[in-house]
């Protein structure tokens, strides 16, 4: 069970940054609407992800961390995937390759905890904690050295997670992001943080992105709301002369989530063909949601690229719907 684990471990959670990503999609699943994230040397030697969302009964505890124990689907519902998480790996995995302690708390009980420490589980115990959940994972592949020697420096790997964190503070505008590096003391340094917005979806997002990205791309942004055969696509996109060197200010989510999709990220190129050579590439932050049947987020355990069942239609939707908003604004 160990050995297994360790093997799906290096698919799910291939540095911190993607363990990163898993606990705080779970807070997101769990309806957290605060989330705190504190680390030290890149994440190395620890990661503690805090939420108030509605946590574990402790009684459930130990099935969170079993393999393929999922809350989020009964089995017979793979194609219709709402929450970020439906397999069921990513604590098991990591659990497996650090030390791990879940705190967590349900409304109406006490709070508990449990430990897994070289891929031993041990008992629930009473702990104390106000709401939510804080799930610690510690030493991260300390027990598999090739892995560990695999990393890069604490600064990149630090560098890595604050992407990670703010590609999910860019979806989820209405909940708060604090990121801490506590390397040299528990109160830490605030590396990062974007407060819980309120407001219509364009106000939210907007005051998002100026945070997040800076007020020169909010003030060369146009909004975007298009909808074609069921597909809806929204967010901002630059304006040409926004356009950057690299692709580094293309942020771009398919039903909430962060993908990289050549697919996705050649329609954007299509869009402003008219408007930009071959090096520069389009600033934009787009949100594409369609019916989860249409599209397969599952294509890689890490969940960055997705397969559309009909790729003509995204790709259409996002052309068009560019092009409009380019031409409005004068292009
Ligand atoms: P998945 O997210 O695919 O269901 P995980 O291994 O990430 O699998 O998590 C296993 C289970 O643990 C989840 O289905 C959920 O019930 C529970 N869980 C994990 N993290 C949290 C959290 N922060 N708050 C509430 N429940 C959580
Ligand atoms: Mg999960």
């Amino acid at each position: 069970e160990v050995a297994v684990n360790r093997i799906a471990a290096g698919e799910v959670v291939e540095r911190p940054a993607s363990a990163v990503k898993e606990l705080i999609e779970n807070a997101l699943d769990a309806g957290a609407t605060r989330i705190e994230l504190c680390l030290k040397d890149g994440g190395k030697t620890l990661l503690r992800v805090i939420d108030d969302g509605h946590g574990i009964p402790a009684a459930d505890l130990p099935l969170a961390l079993s393999r393929h124990a999922t809350s989020k689907i009964d089995g017979s519902d793979l194609l219709n995937i709402h929450t970020f998480g439906f397999r069921g790996e990513a604590l098991p995995s990591m659990a497996a390759v650090g030390r791990m302690t879940i705190t967590s708390r349900i409304d109406g009980a006490d709070a508990a905890s449990i430990t897994v420490d070289g891929g031993e589980m041990g008992a629930v115990k009473p702990a104390a904690l106000s709401k939510g959940t804080v799930v610690e994972l510690r030493n991260l592949f300390y027990a598999t050295p090739a892995r560990l020697k695999f990393l890069r420096s604490d600064r990149a790997e630090t560098a890595a997670i604050l992407d990670v964190v703010k590609r999910l503070a860019m979806a989820e505008p209405y909940v708060g992001f604090t990121v801490r590096d506590i390397t040299r003391d528990e109160a830490g340094r605030v590396s990062f943080r974007a407060d819980a917005q309120s407001g219509d979806m364009f106000d939210a997002l907007g005051a998002r992105l100026r945070s997040i990205l800076g007020a020169d791309f909010a003030d060369n942004a146009l909004p975007i709301d298009a909808e074609r055969e069921g597909i809806t696509l929204t967010g901002f996109a630059a304006l040409p002369t926004y356009s950057r060197g690299s692709n580094v200010a293309q942020f771009l989510f398919v039903n909430g989530r962060p993908v990289r999709d050549k697919l996705l990220i050649g329609a954007l190129r299509g869009a402003y063909s008219d408007f930009l050579s071959r090096d520069r590439h389009p600033a934009c932050v787009l949100f594409l949601e369609l019916p989860p049947t249409r599209v397969d987020v599952n294509v890689h355990p890490a969940k960055a690229e997705v397969r559309f069942r009909d790729p003509g239609n995204a790709r259409g939707l996002i052309v068009s719907a560019l092009k409009h908003a380019l031409a409005e604004a004068g292009h």
